[in-house]
């Protein structure tokens, strides 16, 4: 197998009837970067720069910031990286950041884009050391825990004034800016046509919003097997944020763990999704079956079974029988 997949690499990820997939990274420390050639992957699809956060004793400075940024761009030798800001709050706690209280709901609390526009200084510091960084290259940045719009345009409010301070010192600007959100709180799934037409592209953390459309805990092992991801419900859901982004003619991508698992991965190409973002180790295995892949046929097969059957209809085996006749 690993032999396959070391061949595999360097060719295109095209499925049998020629569909074209781009199978992007996830990452978030510099440790991840030599995985980026290793795996074959077309770039960074998630970048997590609240890890380096995470691991440090203290907020990291705006230098060790933008160095971070820098060894990830420059290893990336042009491959597209998307960086998404710092997502701290929820399970991800900062020991030394006192800001939070201890909350009840931590995954419904103060967390993500919600905490960096209540404290701009960080944002404010982040984003300029990614504009500083990605000077005269392209970068991509994208918005954590979106619930409304208006998060959308107070976030690019505060990066339009970094860009024109940086511009005001004489700084090497990035050539393009583009600017993106998850798709992981459920209340954006009703302001989708708005949302497409506010960013550059959008990524679904479908690990958030699974647990937050099944109001099912991501981390309770107790319910990990009880809801399939796989399901009309769910997969009707992700067809819809596809089908919106092809209307807006706005780039959409998933990061989250369901595009790392071949059946999951194979379902998300037959719902639209030309570009998913994984962990570096699942590269070779999607690859593989995407090869051997017709989409038109799943296609087929996906929209009668999300067409009929409201009620919740887990379709993993229908995808499994599927895959093994394929
Ligand atoms: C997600 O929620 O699916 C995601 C990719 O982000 P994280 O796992 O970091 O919350
Ligand atoms: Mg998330």
């Amino acid at each position: 197998r690993q032999e396959l997949y070391r061949e595999l690499r360097d060719k295109p990820s095209v499925s049998k009837d020629g569909v074209h997939v781009d199978l992007m990274m996830n990452a978030g420390l510099a440790v991840d970067l030599p995985q980026l050639a290793e795996s074959g992957a077309a770039g960074i699809g998630l970048f997590r720069t609240e890890l380096q956060f995470m691991v440090a004793a203290t907020f990291p400075r705006a230098e060790a910031q933008e160095r971070l940024y820098r060894d990830v761009l420059e290893s990336a030798k042009g491959k597209p990286v998307t960086f998404r800001t710092i997502d701290i709050g929820g399970d991800k706690v900062l020991p030394y950041f006192r800001g939070a209280a201890q909350e009840e709901n931590p995954a419904l609390g103060w967390r993500a884009i919600r905490l960096t526009l209540d404290r701009p200084g960080l944002l404010r510091t982040q984003v300029r050391a990614l504009l500083r960084a990605a000077g005269g290259g392209e970068l991509r940045v994208m918005l954590p825990m979106v619930t409304e719009l208006g998060e959308i345009a107070q976030a690019r409010e505060i990066i339009d004034r970094e860009v024109r301070h940086l511009s005001r010192h004489a700084y090497l600007l990035p050539t393009t800016l583009k600017v993106g959100a998850m798709v992981e709180v459920p209340a954006l799934l009703w302001q989708l046509d708005e949302l497409m037409e506010a960013v550059d592209f959008v990524s679904v953390g479908s690990n958030d919003l699974f647990q937050f459309v099944m109001a099912t805990d991501r981390g309770n092992a107790q319910l990990s097997d009880r809801f399939d991801p796989l399901s009309v419900p769910f997969l009707r859901v992700l067809k819809q944020i596809a089908d919106a982004g092809a209307r807006a003619n706005t780039p959409v991508t998933l990061c989250g763990e369901l595009a790392g698992r071949p059946i999951s991965a194979m379902t998300l190409i037959g719902l639209g999704y030309r570009s998913i973002s994984m962990s570096p180790a699942a590269i070779g295995p999607v690859k593989a079956m995407l090869c051997e892949l017709q989409v038109s046929r799943l296609e087929e097969l996906l929209s009668a079974a999300l067409a009929s059957g409201g009620a919740f209809r887990n379709l993993r085996r229908d995808l499994q029988a599927f895959a093994a006749e394929n």
